[in-house]
């Protein structure tokens, strides 16, 4: 005896109190079912899997499709007048791992001639399922749209025009540029508990540019958490953010977008007139900036150079043996915020090291005065369990910028190619996405 299996399509009416009407029935599969072995002849095939997917899918769709015409429709222009059947077009649908050719009636006003739409693109809004926008836009933002590309093909088991570069390109930008939209919109319409403390981070990222005469740009990100959404993972591992909201912007409007943004971040997390707010940024000017925009919102607000930063522009700098010791004087009082004394000490060290490294500390030396307010006693916040570096967690910068950008060093952006990628990438990383991919695909199709 050899077992078989089938697997069918069925479209039935049911009404209680009568039996069933079925409409249509199909195949969909059919085959042996073999002892398994190992697990080559287990189940199905990638090929076979998505195969019984299309044709499963492709009979719920033409079911489907026939409900545009179960009631009569009506001429826009001529009210009363009931459109008329002229043949049918046959149009394309793609969805996650499968394509699909749909056939639609044209129909027409037998007085004025009028055609309704009979693509799915005109009837439904585009000839991808939401489904897909959103795959192609979240692949977009997080891999170049070439390798979007190639593991879409993986997953589908075919190359597929519709998920070519170029397409995946075109919805991450359309996707990104309603993210954008959206970002500036829920600015004002924000519901969240008030936090009693907030944490932000800024940072900046540089960008290889395309435009003319320049080698990059900056763009900015920033994080906005509660402190108790920090929480610790295993012993070498980063720690974990349960609750975040970032933003970014690659635009060149005098940080606009970018304050905008980082408000409606901060607002989202719980801003209130009673919040404290402890913000980390690596010293620039213009990460202030962006910071500033929050005080006039909560009740304290204390500024902190980031310990990762700082710590950095001083391993950086390469001295002979002779001057390490003491240069890690100066970070040792830095550490403890005694900016004098390391000013103090760094002071010396300029003037005794040879000539070639004065200038390296020299920057350095610029850079705590500039930043001398904000330079906190780190040693004693991480032994009261406060945050002092923006190390804790993966960086905004990081997962933002650098994993998408400055990873592939050959790639090179415009500040407007960029900024739907940013404004994506910010909604992906926030607790956003869920809701913010239905709007936008929403105000695409419309
Ligand atoms: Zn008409």
């Amino acid at each position: 005896m050899t077992k078989k299996f089938r697997i069918c399509f069925e479209s039935y009416e049911s009404n209680p109190g009568h039996e069933e009407i079925v409409h249509s029935k199909e195949i969909i599969m059919n085959g042996l079912i073999e002892k398994p072995v190992d697990v080559f002849n287990f189940g199905l095939f990638h090929g076979d899997q998505i195969k019984l997917l299309h044709d499963c899918l492709d009979a719920f769709l033409k079911e489907q499709i026939a409900l545009i015409y179960s009631e009569p429709q009506y001429c826009p222009k001529c009210k009363d007048i009931k459109l008329s059947r002229n043949g049918k077009r046959v149009s394309d649908y793609h969805d996650v791992f499968t394509d699909h050719k749909l056939e639609i009636c044209r129909m027409r006003c037998p007085d004025c001639k009028y055609e309704s739409g009979s693509t799915i693109q005109s009837v439904l809004g585009n000839s991808m399922s939401a489904d897909l926008i959103k795959l192609q836009s979240e692949l977009g933002a997080t891999h170049t749209y070439r390798e979007s590309e190639e593991l879409f093909s993986v997953f589908s088991g075919a190359k597929r025009s519709i998920n070519n570069h170029d397409r995946i390109k075109h919805t991450s930008e359309l996707v990104g540029e309603q993210v954008g939209v959206l970002h500036r919109m829920e600015s004002q319409v924000i519901a969240a508990e008030p936090a009693a403390e907030l944490i932000i981070n800024v940072d900046g990222g540089h960008i290889n540019t395309t435009e003319d005469g320049k080698r990059s740009f900056e763009a900015m990100t920033a994080v906005v958490y509660r402190p108790e959404a920090l929480v610790s993972n295993e012993p070498g591992t980063r720690n974990t953010l349960t609750s975040k909201h970032c933003a970014a912007s690659a635009l060149d409007d005098g940080q606009q977008q970018m304050i905008n943004n980082t408000v409606a971040a901060a607002l989202k997390q719980g801003l209130f007139p009673d919040t404290k707010v402890t913000a980390l940024c690596d010293g620039a000017q213009n990460c202030w900036q962006i910071v500033e925009a929050l005080r006039p919102l909560c009740a304290s607000m204390l500024l902190i150079l980031d310990w990762f930063h700082l710590a950095m522009k001083i391993q950086n700098i390469s001295l002979p043996d002779e001057f390490k010791s003491r240069l890690i004087r100066v970070k040792w009082h830095l550490w403890r915020g005694k900016t004098e004394y390391a000013l103090l000490r760094l002071d010396s060290l300029i003037k005794e090291c040879p000539k070639a490294y004065r200038k390296r500390l020299e920057n350095l030396q610029n850079y705590i005065m500039n930043n001398q307010s904000k330079i906190v006693d780190y040693r004693a916040r991480q032994k009261a369990g406060l945050v002092f570096t923006s190390n804790l967690a993966e960086s905004t910068v990081e997962s933002l910028i650098n994993q998408r950008c400055k990873g592939q060093q050959h790639m090179r952006w415009s500040r407007e190619g960029l900024d739907p990628v940013l404004q994506l990438r910010a909604a992906m990383g926030s607790n956003d996405w869920n809701n913010f991919w239905k709007f936008a695909v929403r105000n695409i199709i419309k």
